[in-house]
């Protein structure tokens, strides 16, 4: 495999003299510096006119599930609670602030939706009979943050209004990644011809995504257990972050029950029909057929093959165009992503889990500086700060979608532009990675597990810290590559020590900001393997600096899309 590839490599660096000269000079920004002024836009933003905003009157309010309100602010007899059920839109027009002890009140009013009413009837709330879809109710509640959530209505509309520049991106590159992994896979082993290498490559592979995937559990199981941040967590955090999130982890908890098993799910990586699997994204399915079909082609005879590998190699080509096109919009569309994310966290959750954050930071950072660091250095023989920078457009993505299968068309087009990896290996190494391999994922997934267990005031045995690593493994490779799946998979691990399920609700609350840096690590990790992987393959791998990128359209990130259009016929 690698013979055609360092070919292919040497012709585009050989190009690189003529179109380097014309090329450079003109250049403006690269792409990841725009990016990152994007993130940077997107959280100052956040921060200053997001809906949680300190600067932004706090006029609407979002009432929990146990808000208890009442219809008048003196008595405590004339309670409407029921029919409060579920109302996030409410507004208040009227505030009695706190007196010693006593805490404030809040006058909300809110528009009685038909989805409310038709809720609240099915669950025979009291007044829902009588009540009419469409009529304003009003209310006092206390002002208390376990009760009611106030926030920015100004913030929340300007969150509705730009979403769609982040949901455009991320549709874009999500476009890209199944063509992309089919064709790229299919054409990869064709083009191999020796099995014996692909069999080795993919159990190289596996053993490595395993191996460090324990490595990460074991970090994270070992700070949680140093660090114990369950029992830093004071009786009133614990009581706030229960109600405030008790029904959005209620929701993870259904979707968990609803997983199939680990052996169902090995079993329906074979599809009965490939086309519904290329139809429905199914990864794992797509690899599967993408494998056979590239083993079945280089049976024919006689270069039959040839016509269909040609034509799978030309739109493979295109697909990584594609993906240039959508990165132009990478710097808008992380900073209306990173606007939303940093608007729409409570800072109260963030105060309180702080400790619990800090682990799990703590936690990611040793495992991508010395596990990674480690394998780069020593296995893929690269520095391990010019790898981060080669990636680092994987990073930032990754990081601002908190999806490794969104970013995978990045990550690969990393991987082969700035690394120089062949395509045969990142085609097959990546795909599977960003479905299967997750250390941040599985990482996080021990530190929560533990400590959700410490604020229940359950003693872990060292059995049962080992069925957290076996268990958290599983649920990584089981946790699908998109927002919330590392969540939603924890409660897997939860259930085989016994800790309840509900205590998913303690850290709902940051999980979408750890996601994103779970996620930029699973990303590295892909990346770490794909590198480590093709140098055991004997390939010549190597850093593109920002300077050769910036010279030479054919490498990087820089000046792809700089020839324009082309015609279908070159006379
Ligand atoms: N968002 C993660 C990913 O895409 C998965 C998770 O941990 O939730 O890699």
């Amino acid at each position: 495999m690698s013979e055609g590839t360092a070919a292919k490599q040497d012709s585009k660096l050989e190009g690189s003299g003529e179109q380097g000269s014309s090329g450079s000079g003109k250049k403006g920004m690269p792409l990841y510096t725009k990016i990152l002024l994007g993130m940077a836009v997107g959280v100052v933003l956040g921060l200053l006119i997001g809906p949680n905003s300190s600067l932004l009157p706090k006029t609407g309010a979002a009432l929990s599930s146990k808000a208890v309100v009442y219809q008048t602010s003196s008595t405590e007899a004339d309670k409407l609670q029921t029919l409060a059920m579920g109302v996030k839109e409410a507004s208040i027009v009227e505030e009695i602030p706190a007196e010693g002890e006593k805490p404030g009140l809040l006058k909300v009013e809110w528009k009685l939706t038909p989805a409310m009413l038709l809720k609240q009837k099915a669950k025979k709330v009291k007044g829902a009979e009588e009540a009419e879809a469409g009529s304003v109710i009003s209310g006092w509640v206390k002002d208390q943050p376990e009760q009611v959530q106030r926030y920015a209505p100004l913030g929340r509309g300007l969150i509705d209004w730009t979403e769609w520049i982040g949901r455009l991106f991320l549709a874009l590159i999500k476009m890209v990644v199944v063509p992309l992994v089919f064709f790229s896979l299919v054409v990869g082993v064709a083009s191999l011809g020796d099995f014996r290498k692909l069999g080795r490559l993919g159990g190289r592979t596996i053993g490595f995504f395993t191996g460090t995937t324990v490595v990460a559990l074991v970090f994270g199981v070992g700070l949680a257990n140093i660090i114990q941040p369950g029992h830093l967590l004071s009786a009133e955090d614990r009581a706030l972050l229960l109600s405030s999130y008790e029904e959005g982890a209620g929701g993870a908890v259904a979707n968990a029950a609803d997983a199939p098993s680990f052996v169902d799910q090995l079993i329906s990586i074979v599809p009965t029909n490939p086309i519904g699997a290329l139809a429905k994204g199914e990864m794992l399915q797509v690899i599967f057929f993408a494998l056979m079909l590239g083993i079945a082609l280089t049976f024919l005879k006689d270069g039959r093959s040839k016509l269909v590998v040609d034509l799978f190699d030309r739109l493979n080509e295109a697909m990584v165009m594609l993906v240039h096109i959508a990165m132009k919009l990478a710097p808008f569309g992380v900073a209306a992503l990173l606007f939303k994310v940093v608007g729409s966290t409570g800072i109260s959750v963030l105060f309180a889990l702080a400790v619990y954050g800090v682990v799990v930071l703590l936690g990611l950072g040793l495992h991508m500086v010395i596990t990674y660091g480690l394998v780069v250095k020593f296995g893929a023989k690269l520095p391990f700060l010019g790898f981060i920078g080669a990636i680092k457009e994987a990073m930032l993505v990754a990081f601002s979608t908190s999806s490794s299968s969104a970013t995978l068309p990045v990550t690969k087009e990393c991987c082969e532009s700035n690394l120089k990896v062949s395509p045969e290996v990142s085609s097959f190494v990546l795909p599977l990675g960003a479905t299967v391999n997750m250390d941040g994922t599985a990482l996080y997934q021990g530190v929560a597990a533990i400590f959700i267990a410490q604020i229940y005031g359950m003693d872990l045995t060292l059995a049962d810290q080992a069925t957290i690593v076996g268990s958290a493994t599983l649920a990584s490779v089981g946790a699908a590559g998109v927002p919330g799946a590392g969540m939603i998979t924890l409660a897997l691990v939860l259930t085989a020590i016994g800790v309840p399920t509900e205590g998913l609700a303690l850290v709902l609350g940051v999980d979408r900001l750890l996601d994103m840096f779970r996620t930029a690590t699973n990303v590295v990790g892909d990346s770490t393997a794909t590198a480590f992987m093709a140098r055991l393959e004997g390939e010549k791998i190597g850093i593109v600096t920002d300077a050769e990128d910036m010279s030479n359209p054919e490498l990087g990130f820089e000046g792809r899309l700089d020839g324009g259009p082309h015609s279908v016929d070159p006379d």
